[in-house]
Parts: structure tokens; sequence; C-alpha cells
């Protein structure tokens, strides 16, 4: 049976990493929508609150609800199902529609389009929004934005940071207009915590540094994050590949001389990436996955019983020439996960 390890030690330097940028552990917000970025929300979600954290964001309320227990506050990004009441859930506005959505008495927090364009209130309707909140009688407790790209070498992240200064001055006016509380605010994912030197944000919201990544431009410098999770996978079967004889689907896999081989219990359909003819990847012991992967199976020219395929998704990400994300989200959520120091 193949088995996920999450390595203690590593995600706790990350998250030690992360604190001693922006010097206070309780304005953390660990993201961990999409079963923790594929590493199992539970899991990621206990050791996190073992760490200290207080705060977590998630993609729905079924999300919310696996982890309600662990964390004081929890902001959920993109459900338009009002929950029953909770004290830690914190519900996204992410168009002004929403209001209406929501339940008295929920806590929301408003997101703000300061040039992503994909969700959010514009600033000039920053107003009609928080009158909107407060009339159907929900509790504003956080404002936020998204950076579009704090991982690349352009000036639309401080552009953007600009933007989101002025929303937090209108915000701060209109509130004290209202007598409201004025609300947290945040804006920065992975990159944009690593590259900002003058953060002045109630929370950051990290995703993929947690995990052990970062894909942005190395001109930044990269933090020394280490990756968490690692894949392990075991033996089926061993045979002798003849000199000239074929390996799976196709055939796409040619023996130069004899050689011993076996299938390992692990293919797409667990979310490791199906690999063909041309992009070769290497274990990191140095074992060659041998042609296609299939839906369960894939060979390698080793007989071990069990092999560790990757404890890194970089180089996988290099070979589906995609990002890191990609490669972790796409392990499926019933491979079991096992806790390592
Ligand atoms: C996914 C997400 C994040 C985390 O981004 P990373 O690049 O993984 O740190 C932060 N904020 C929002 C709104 C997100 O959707």
């Amino acid at each position: 049976m193949a088995r996920i390890l999450l390595n203690k030690s590593h995600l706790f330097h990350n998250l030690q990493l992360i604190e001693s940028k922006i010097k206070d552990k309780n304005k953390i917000a660990v993201v961990l929508k999409d079963n923790a970025y594929g590493h199992g929300i539970v899991e990621i979600g206990t050791l996190c609150k073992e760490y200290g954290v207080r705060n977590a964001v998630v993609h729905s309320v079924a999300e919310a609800e696996k982890i309600v227990t662990l964390f004081d506050n929890i902001l959920i990004l993109a459900d338009k199902q009002p929950p029953s009441y909770s004290h830690t859930f914190h519900m996204t506005i992410n168009c002004i529609n929403d209001i209406e959505l929501m339940q008295k008495n929920t806590k929301v927090q408003l997101k703000v389009d300061t040039g992503m364009h994909r969700n959010g209130v514009a600033i000039e309707e920053l107003e009609e929004a928080i009158l909107g909140i407060y009339n159907k009688g929900l509790i504003l407790s956080g404002v936020f934005t998204h950076h579009k790209s704090a991982d690349e070498l352009s000036s639309v992240f401080f552009w953007q940071k600009n933007n989101f200064k002025k929303v937090k001055k209108e915000v701060i006016k209109i509130c004290e207009k209202l007598f409201l509380p004025i609300p947290i605010f945040h804006s920065s994912n992975s990159s944009a915590t690593f590259r900002d030197n003058s953060f002045d944000d109630d929370w950051v919201r990290v995703g993929i540094a947690l995990y052990g990544y970062l894909d942005t431009n190395p001109i930044f410098g990269i933090p020394k994050l280490k990756p968490v999770l690692s894949l392990y996978v075991n033996k089926l079967s061993s045979r002798k590949l003849l000199k000239n004889q074929c390996i799976g689907y196709g055939g796409t896999y040619t023996a130069q001389e004899d050689m011993d081989v076996s299938t390992y219990d692990t293919g797409y359909g667990h979310g490791f990436l199906r690999l063909n003819e041309r992009k070769k990847f290497f274990t990191p012991e140095g074992y060659e996955v041998l042609g296609r992967v299939s839906m369960d199976n894939l060979s390698l020219n080793t007989t071990k019983d069990e092999i560790c395929l990757f404890n890194n998704a970089w180089p996988l990400a290099k070979a589906h020439d995609t990002i890191t994300y990609e490669i972790i989200t796409s392990l499926k959520p019933d491979i079991p996960r096992e806790i390592t120091s």
C-alpha cells in the first residue's frame, strides 16, 4: 500500500521561517484549502495547532468543519452556503450579492479587488458593501485582498500594495462613521510574505511556503524551506526484462540489456501524474520510471520492496511543465498519511 509521509520537523522549520519574517506567531493564517494542498487537512491542521498557529484558511464550509476544533479563526474563501452559526468561521464576501445570502450575526470578511480582477468588490463599492453588511446584521471581521504577481519581478506588486493601503484608509473611515469596530486586514500569500519588507497587516495567508516550496523569482532570495511531503510506493511484482523487450502501455521503454524491473502500486489514479516517453523521471535514489505511468501501476528498474517515489515536488513540476502546487494537490485523499518527526 502506498503511503504519504509528512515530515513534522520540516513543517515546523517552515513555520519558524514564516514566523521570523513577520515577527508574530499570532499573525500566521495557514492555508489548508484543497486537503492542505494534497497533504491531509486534519494531519497538517493538527501539527499547525501544535506549533501554536491560531488561524486557518480553507475553501469550503465542509473543509472548515474538519478542523473546527483546531483553530480560533477559520476563513472560508469560496462557499455561498451560509453555515449554521459558528464562532470560528468567517465567510468571504466575494461580491455584493453574497451579502444577501448570509444569515444575521455571521462573521464575514470582505474581499476587495485591488487589481487581480478575479474576486472581490471594487474599491468604489467599499461603502456600499460595508453598509450592506451592517444593515444585514453581519459582523465585519476582516477586509482582505490577493496579489496577482507577488512572485514576479515587476512593480505590479507594489501598485497592488498601494491600492490596499487606500482600501485600509477608506475602510477605517467608513467604520468610524458607522461606529463599527475596525476589522483586521490581510493581503500576503507566501511570495508576498517573503518579498515584503514593510509588512504592516494583521495576518499573512501562507500556503505553498508552509509545505516547503516557493515558485518565486530567485532574485528575491529564496528562503531555505523544506518539502514536507514524500510519497512511498510498494512493490507488486518483479520480473526480468530481456534486452529489446518493452514495458508498459505502448511499450515506450525498451531494455538496452537484460535488467531487473518491478511494478509498484501507484499511478495517475492516485494523483501521480502520467509520465510518458518524453518525460523522464528518477526517484531520489536514482531509479528510473520506465515508460508510461498507468492508472494504478508504474515500473522501476529495481526490485526493492518499498521506494520513495519523490520527496520534493519541484523536479516533477519541471517534468510536467507545471507548478509544484499542481503536483502536490493532485495526490488523492485516500492514500494513508503518516507523520514522521
Ligand atoms: C491559495 C490562496 C493563498 C495561498 O497562496 P500561496 O501562494 O500558496 O501562499 C492565499 N490567499 C488566497 C486568497 C488564496 O486563494
